[in-house]
């Protein structure tokens, strides 16, 4: 689809975040017709973004030098969140299989994690790579709650943690258990801190709608917990953190940025609910409901 690009729209709360994009800043609307757009990956070897399109069982690309949007995979196991390892290689989150898996473009697979316990997971949703090679994940019940992002299933674990899979022994550890259904995750810059997004109003009345902060130490959550951030408006989803610790997190109007100490400094507005986001060179992407918006940063 080829469209005109249309001047951004911003809330600036703090002058810094003038800086953060670009002057000339378009808001570019790549693609649309999904009807849940998440979980996006950059995949610099092939100049391409892959992103999910849940609720169609498909897996999206968008292709830098064409422009070319293609359905990659479909059905996808009802894919979700998604990042690389430190191989370049996709690490998926899979509501179809309950599990994360490696996956690489032409059907390749190898399962990461299924089960905790000897219980299968509930249905994972997001997904980081630490330094160590670890893989952390968090396990809401999003794809088992009825037919509409997965199958209905009932919970084997009866709770939804944030897990580690150790790099080297594969054990899979809970390293989160207090949350109600624990979404978009991300490590700062330095990796003493674990951010965990709460979207657990979708369940609970006045439930949690807010982004925590968890002190790690030697690749292991060791306390803190306390809430960070709470989302302006909706709930916060998929996040990530840029190289300077400012957090770039999704909500209803687009997407909140925040200093590394929590404070706001501005939202890119989105005609459409965002999901999550991805850094790609110059650029964010941002899948939000139907459509993949990209936007030139600073
Ligand atoms: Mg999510």
């Amino acid at each position: 689809m080829t469209r005109s690009p249309a001047p951004a729209v911003y809330d600036v709360v703090d002058e810094r975040f003038v800086d953060l994009i670009a002057p000339s800043g378009e808001l570019e609307h790549l693609a649309d017709g999904c009807a849940w757009a998440e979980g996006p990956v950059y995949v610099a070897a092939e100049a391409a973004l892959y992103w999910s399109d849940v609720r169609n069982d498909r897996l999206m690309r968008f292709d830098e030098a064409t422009r070319a949007v293609a359905e990659a995979e479909r059905p996808a196991n009802f894919c979700n969140g998604h990042t690389l390892d430190h191989d370049g290689v996709i690490v998926a989150c899979e509501h179809g299989t309950r599990s994360v898996v490696r996956w690489w473009p032409g059907g390749r697979r190898e399962t990461i994690a299924d089960a905790f316990e000897g219980k299968r997971l509930n249905s994972p949703n997001d997904v980081v790579v630490a330094s160590d090679g670890a893989v952390w994940f968090t396990d809401p019940t999003y794809g088992i709650d009825s037919n509409a992002e997965g199958y209905a299933a009932e919970s084997e674990i009866g709770s939804s943690n944030v897990y580690r899979v150790d790099p080297t022994t594969g054990e899979v550890s809970a390293q989160v258990t207090d949350m109600v259904r624990p979404n978009g995750l991300a490590f700062t810059p330095d990796e003493s801190r674990l951010l965990v997004s709460d979207t657990g109003v979708s369940h609970v009345e006045n439930g949690p709608r807010h982004i925590r902060s968890f002190d790690v130490v030697d690749g292991w959550v060791v306390g803190g917990g306390a809430v960070w951030a709470t989302c302006p408006a909706g709930v916060f989803d998929g996040f990530r953190i840029d190289a300077a610790g400012r957090v770039w997190a999704s909500g209803d109007q687009g997407v909140h940025v925040y200093d590394p100490d929590g404070s706001l400094l501005g939202t890119i507005r989105l005609p459409e609910t965002c999901a999550n986001v991805e850094f790609a060179g110059p650029f964010l992407y941002m899948t939000a409901t139907t459509s993949l918006y990209r936007l030139r940063l600073g």
